[in-house]
């Protein structure tokens, strides 16, 4: 991570404390498209709109905190993954991302797949209407339970995770009276995270089989002798926030690498090669993420180049991105509750959310923007870190940014990129009723998750 430690400061402090922050933004209205969602907008009057809606009517309407999503912008972009990679890949969205029955319809409209590590999230995408065969089932530790309904269904692709669970699957297929599709999932010793990758020994994590030691090819082994399943491909996912196509270059080396033993071993050329998910976004004006059509291009070629080099079939390609897909497409609206200078540090901002509906920054450290949204200022930049109310000091929203000086309680301010991995990851931490997604569309707003209630809370506290 590359920000600036010499930040030129705000005006309100001479001395700034340590922190990874930038220079304060020439004009604190002005509102980076990178970071935002498509139609987002300052209008004249200084009140952010979203497809057209002013977000103090959405405030007033629906509430505070609320994840707002911008659907063209979703279906935006998972039309231009599925235009990049073209009719020879599948492009599956992660749903772990964040599920909806109306992300699921979106997703089948726009020609997309759907991956869920979950019978909860394998519930919503049959029950939203996602054709059985059009989804793949992951995790590393799938039930039984699970995985009998996913095979009853009539999934796509399951993915295996452990010799365990090749023969538990073959076992349920067989005992179903179907044969399943099935890819193996590999550790290939790359872990990329954000702008690095590491190729050493990342094999030490709970997903996946690995390929040192030839434990993948023992599992490939394993799966081609049982009649339960058919192996149709190796799977790789190497990292999350990934910037940097060096990782999946070493990646697809390896699992072509494995596909070429199976070929020179048992006379088969496995037709699919699943590369994962992980695709970065800005999640602050540092951040630059590749479009689609060009990591289609590098993936693409990648694969080609290293299949003709070990003489095999191009295999059909599929990636996951879920990040990539509808993180930038949400922002999350808070009302600033208090607001609270502490001398030579920095002011805290407390909104009516917190940690219960963004855990990344408590989580991973994860850096995020804000901006005042209910109006427009003049006043000068002052250091933020904006937090939550819940009991836990570690209860942070935006770790250091810049917001006008005037700010006051009541501003509504917002926090973009948080269409991933927040609502999908919310807890009820403090018996929080957690936020409402609203989805919005060419001057429409409409409820698509709504908010919890107590009696919700209460439904489920039977004692
Ligand atoms: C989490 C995950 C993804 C999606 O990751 P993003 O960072 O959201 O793109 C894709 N595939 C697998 C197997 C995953 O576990």
């Amino acid at each position: 991570m590359s920000r600036s430690a010499h930040p030129a400061g705000p005006r309100h402090a001479d001395v700034l404390p340590e922190g990874h922050y930038a220079a304060p933004p020439a004009d604190l209205n002005v509102l980076d498209p990178k970071v935002w969602a498509r139609s987002v907008t300052r209008g004249e009057d200084g009140v952010v709109t979203v497809a057209g809606l002013p977000v103090t009517r959405l405030a007033e309407e629906f509430g505070t905190p609320a994840y707002i999503l911008d659907e063209a912008d979703f279906r935006a972009r998972a039309r231009a993954w599925r235009t990049a990679f073209g009719a020879d890949a599948d492009v599956f969205y992660a749903g772990k991302a964040f599920l909806s029955r109306a992300v699921v319809r979106w997703l089948a409209e726009e020609g997309l797949n759907l991956d869920v590590c979950s019978g909860g999230e394998l519930a919503t995408a049959l029950s939203a209407g996602m054709p059985a065969d059009r989804i793949a089932f992951h995790g590393n530790n799938k039930s039984a339970a699970e995985i009998e309904r996913a095979v009853r269904a009539g999934i796509g692709r399951i993915v295996l995770d452990s010799f365990q669970e090749i023969v538990r699957v073959a076992h349920i297929a067989q005992s179903l009276g179907k044969r399943q599709r099935v890819q193996i999932r590999v550790t290939v010793g790359v872990e990329a995270h954000t702008h690095e990758f590491i190729a050493t020994a990342h094999e030490d994590q709970k997903f996946g089989i690995p390929l040192a030691g030839g434990q993948a090819a023992e599992a490939v082994r394993r799966a081609l002798r049982l009649d339960g399943i058919e192996l149709i491909g190796i799977h790789s996912h190497i990292g999350s926030q990934i910037f940097d196509m060096s990782g999946f270059e070493v990646a697809a080396h390896r699992v072509v690498g494995l596909l070429k033993d199976i070929r020179d071993e048992h006379g088969v050329e496995l037709p699919e090669i699943d590369l994962g998910g992980g695709l970065g976004i800005a999640y602050t004006s540092g951040d630059d993420p590749r479009e689609p059509h060009e990591i289609a291009k590098a993936l693409t070629e990648i694969v080609t180049r290293e299949c003709r080099a070990a003489r095999l079939r191009t295999p059909r390609i599929s990636v996951e991105p879920g990040r990539a897909i509808v993180g930038p497409t949400a922002f999350t609206l808070y009302e600033v509750g208090t607001v609270k200078p502490l001398d030579g540090l920095r002011t805290y901002v407390s909104v009516d959310g917190g940690m219960s509906d963004n855990i990344r920054t408590a989580l991973y450290d994860a850096e995020y923007s804000v901006a005042l949204v209910s109006r427009a200022s003049d006043a000068e930049p002052m250091l933020v870190r904006v937090v939550g109310k819940h009991c836990e000091s570690g209860d942070i929203v935006v770790k250091d940014a810049f917001l006008p000086a005037d700010l006051a309680p009541g501003d509504l301010i917002a926090v973009p990129a948080t269409g991933a991995y927040c609502r999908s990851m919310a807890s009820n931490y403090n018996h929080a009723l957690r936020p409402p997604v609203v989805a919005v569309e060419d001057g429409e707003a409409r409820v698509i998750v709504r908010r919890e209630t107590e009696e919700d809370l209460l439904r489920l506290d039977v004692g």
